[in-house]
Parts: C-alpha cells; structure tokens; sequence
C-alpha cells in the first residue's frame, strides 16, 4: 500500500503554523517543543521523504526500511550493501536505484546483473557516495564501527539521516553531533528503544524530565540456564521476540546491546549517564519510558516490529497509516530489574561510559571482536565480558577526535584479540 501525503501533511504545517504565527507575534506563548524536535533540531517542513538511500540495504534493517519506502511512496535512489549479491541485485529489479554500491570483492559479479542506468561505486568510496546522493533521507543501518564513516559523510553532507548505526553514536557521538550541526545535517534515531524515547518526549520541556528509561528483552538467556559456560551461539542467536542481525542477537544475549544503547541514549539526548535507567520487559512491548520530575511515567509502546521505529525515523512529526494489524491490548506486561552479576556486559558499558573519551569506542570494538570469537566456537559465551574488560584496562583512553579514531579502535581490537587467546586458553 502507498501512502499518499494528503492527509498526512497536517501535523508539520502546523508546527510551521505555530512558527509563523509566534514570529508575527499573534500568540503570546508558543512552546518551543512545537518548533523543535527533542534533540533540539527543526521538524521538516516538507512531510515524510520523497527520495531515500540506504546504506546496509540487504541487511535486516535494510531490507525493512525498503518496505517502509513502499508505504511511503518513496523513491529509493541509492542502494550500499555487502557481499550479498543477489540480495543487492534482487533490491536493484525492484527499486531501480540510480546508484549502488558493494563490498570491492563481489562487484563483477554485482556490475554483470544490473540494468544500463545504474552506476555502481565499490567499496567505502561508494558507501560515502550513496551517504550523499541528493535525497531527503538516508537510512544508515551499516552495523558497526565500520558503519560510522558514512553516517559522517552524510551529516557532512547537511543529509537527514535516521540512524540505525548505533556505533556511529557509541564510538564517536560527540563528534557526529559537532559534524551535524555544523552542516545543517539532521538525526533521528531508529533503535526502537530510542525512537521510543524521541517519541515520548515529543512536547515535553527537558527542564521537566527526571530520567530516561530503556527496557530490554532480556534476551534468550533471562530465566536459564544458570550455568552461561556452555551456552552456544545457536542458543544465543535464538532471540524471544525481536528479529535482528546476529551481532546485535549475541549482544542481546550477553545485555551488552542494552549497554550500548545507555551510551547512544546519553550522548544522543545530551544527558547524562546516571539518568538513563534500564529495565528488563520480556515481552518488548514498551519500548522506552520517560520519567518526569512530576513523578508521571511516560511510556511509548507498539509491536516489536522494526518498520515502526523506521517510519517514524523517517516520516516524524507525521504518522501516515500503514498496513499492520493494531496492537493487542489484551494480556500481561511484566517489568523486571536487570541482573547485572549475570550480565556483567551492562555494567562495563554503564564504566566506559562515565570513563568517556575513547573508552566506549574502545568497548566496542572489544565486543565486535568478542562476538566474532564467539561465534567461530573459539570463546564462551561468559568468557565475553572477561575479554572486554581486560581491553577497556588494556588500551587508555584518550581524548576523542576524528584523528584518533581509526587508530584506537585498531589498538583495541589486538588488545581484545590477546584477551580472547588469554582468556580461552
Ligand atoms: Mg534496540
């Protein structure tokens, strides 16, 4: 189903409304929410996007973003993906991008399938390209800290970019905000978790919230087996209730996802890490709350379905109707503290954190090294947060900077690669 923007324009020009008329000064107070979003950024004033690309198009949020172009109506022009050859070309016969761009080692085998009027650019110079093709939105979903580099180039670029690289955030947050705002760049972000948060917080003044408050599934492992040492990765890629990559499937498992996303929330909403809660919901229906200073309790919720968060990424402050079945309002929804002795990861995220600096980058990169080895069978599954923080003591951190980045990361990943012999060993 396309959704035309008839109807759906009302929400925007209002706020534009509002604007125009404080300016003429015909309303005495005009709540400054109404004009800004809650990361302090103008709403668009021309409605959901007309034009998108997508960076890790064939990847999970990928391939649900281009779902979400079809209910927009949205014209999808640029296309990067990985290895996935014939996920990219299939994509390709669908959406007929102008450009698209793949990992160096498949592209004869990309260039051979696609029609006469797509270019293809290989590699991360393509990555960067398709960051800054001329459309009103780009979706950056490329996992990892490989991820950020085009998220970069596309603030650079003044693009809005609804972020689904939570790395881009956690390893370089402060810095991403700095590009943003000095090109007129704009962020929304898509980890459900977050988007539910923007949402909640949606005219509210900060000045009123009290904490910001993240649930978590709980992943795979919350009620058992006591006893994680054995725990394998098809266990761990096995996730109750959302649908994901794997490296963010093992993260959920090990919490350490949920600690990332402490880090993303701080630096993305600019407050402070002892103000952002977790709490564990299993049935992953609430997905964010906002505690205000009141003692109310604001909550957003929906089903665990990713094409929501990606919608309202892209399309906010408008809700166009899409073709999914209302949520439930029947059954049970349980809250629980986390475990934190049982899932240390969560607790190491909450250190590098308040460390600040490289720290978090440094933890990550720990991670994605971690993860790796746990899933070739070369590390257990509790041995994870060992190796993180024997690279977090490993590897000081340092003063963040664009110069600095490429380098600690790479320290951080031969220091996590030794703690992964030394802890397996
Ligand atoms: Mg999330």
């Amino acid at each position: 189903m396309a959704v035309t923007d008839g109807g759906a324009a009302r929400v925007g020009s209002r706020a534009c409304d509002d604007a125009r008329m404080s300016r003429r000064g015909t309303r005495d107070r005009t709540p400054a929410s109404t004009l800004l979003d809650p990361l302090g950024q103008p709403w668009p004033e021309t409605g959901p996007p007309r034009r998108i690309a997508v960076l890790g198009s064939t990847g999970s949020i990928g391939r649900q973003t281009l779902e979400v172009a079809d209910w927009l109506g949205a014209e999808v022009t640029a296309l990067a993906a990985g290895r996935d050859v014939d996920g990219l070309l299939a994509q390709v016969e669908r959406f007929r991008p102008a450009l698209v761009s793949c990992a160096p080692e498949v592209a004869d085998r990309v260039r051979a399938g696609l029609p006469v009027h797509t270019r293809l650019v290989p590699g991360a110079e393509g990555a960067r390209e398709v960051a800054t093709a001329d459309v009103d939105s780009v979706v950056a979903a490329i996992p990892g800290f490989r991820g950020l580099g085009s998220v970069r180039a596309a603030l650079a670029a003044g693009r809005h970019v609804a972020l689904a690289t939570k790395e881009a955030m956690v390893c370089a947050g402060p810095l991403v905000w700095r590009e943003a705002r000095a090109a007129g760049g704009r962020l929304t972000p898509v980890d459900s978790e977050h988007a539910g948060l923007y949402q909640a917080l949606v005219g509210e003044a900060w000045e009123g919230v009290a904490t910001l408050v993240l649930t978590a599934s709980g992943g795979p492992f919350r009620e058992g087996p006591a006893d994680l040492s054995r725990v394998t990765p098809e266990q761990a890629l096995r996730h109750p209730t959302w649908q994901m990559g794997p490296k963010v499937t093992i993260d959920s498992a090990t919490l350490f996802n949920k600690g990332l996303e402490v880090i993303e929330a701080s630096v993305l909403f600019d407050v402070e890490l002892e103000r952002i809660e977790v709490v564990v919901h299993p049935e992953s229906i609430v997905h964010a709350l906002v505690r205000f200073h009141d003692g109310s309790v604001k909550a957003q919720l929906g089903p665990h379905d990713m094409r929501l968060p990606i919608l309202y990424a892209l399309a906010a402050p408008e809700r166009p109707s899409v073709p999914l079945a209302p949520l439930p309002l029947t059954g049970t929804l349980s809250f629980f503290a986390p475990d934190l002795g049982r899932f240390p990861c969560l607790a190491l995220a909450y250190e590098a954190g308040r460390r600040g600096g490289t720290a978090p980058l440094v933890l990550n990169a720990a991670d994605e090294v971690a993860v790796e080895a746990f899933v070739a069978g070369r590390l257990r599954f509790d041995a994870i947060p060992d190796v993180l923080e024997r690279t977090l003591a490993a590897v000081p951190a340092a003063d963040l900077s664009w110069d600095v980045l490429d380098e600690i990361d790479a320290a951080a990943r031969s220091a996590a690669a030794e703690a992964v012999t030394a802890v397996a060993s």
